[in-house]
């Protein structure tokens, strides 16, 4: 069966890594979440191993996966990751034109050889602008608020509701109108708005596309 590359592109907090690791699981293909890429570099900016705004340290670090965690220098940095300072500061970062460059380059060899789900911004518009199948998922900002907001919760963290929504929002402006690679529609990309679908009728629709997709190479 010939393999394909699916793109996946959308909004923060809409459910997209979830979907593509488990279309990644239904299709046997490599999952690359590449928001993870982007906030270890975040990371690394925090831990001032990368300085801002020289970049200095940049090309010293090394982000990769194991197991489907993000590492960073080798490390397993997948929990420390997915925190709110850590996602505005990929915000901060994403932006820069040579951090774009660095880790689109990665990705691209990463879908070298096709048969890979990889999730971000700007994967079908920038990333891989042939890919066989671009989807893009969106949701109401409050219902990706209300969602990150319990996800925080099932952490252990106590965020206000009212500031997961601004944070969205914030999130939202700033990857839609940043200069480098915004986030946008690619022209043939599908979209799917998921904020009145259960992720199983979601999950559902999205392998029906797949296959349909595939039928069709
Ligand atoms: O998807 P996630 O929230 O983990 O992404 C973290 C940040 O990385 C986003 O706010 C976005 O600005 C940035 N990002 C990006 N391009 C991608 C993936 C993520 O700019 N392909």
């Amino acid at each position: 069966m010939k393999q394909i590359i699916v793109a996946i592109d959308g909004y923060s907090s809409c459910g997209k890594s979830t979907i593509a690791k488990r279309l990644a699981e239904y299709a046997g293909y490599t999952y690359v979440d590449t928001g993870a890429m982007y906030r270890a570099v975040a990371l690394a900016v925090m831990r001032g191993e990368v300085e801002l705004p020289s970049l200095k340290g940049l090309d010293q670090i090394s982000v990769g996966f194991r197991d489907n965690h993000v590492t960073l220098n080798g490390e397993d940095v997948e929990s420390q990751i997915r925190t709110l300072e850590v996602g505005n500061m990929a915000s901060r970062v994403s932006p820069i034109k040579e951090v774009r460059q660095y880790l689109v380059a990665q990705q691209q060899l990463m879908g070298r050889d096709k048969g890979i789900v990889m999730d971000g911004r700007d994967i079908g518009t920038v990333v891989f602008p042939n890919a066989e199948l671009k989807l893009f998922l969106t949701a109401s900002p409050e219902v990706r608020a209300r969602r990150r907001y319990d996800e925080l919760v099932g952490k252990g963290e106590t965020p206000v509701y009212e500031d997961v929504l601004r944070d969205v929002n914030d999130r939202d402006y700033r990857d839609t109108h940043r200069e480098e690679s915004p986030l946008r529609q690619a022209d043939d990309a599908i979209v799917v708005d998921n904020s009145n679908l259960t992720r199983e009728e979601q999950m559902e629709k999205i392998i029906a596309i797949f296959n349909d997709c595939l039928n069709r190479q």
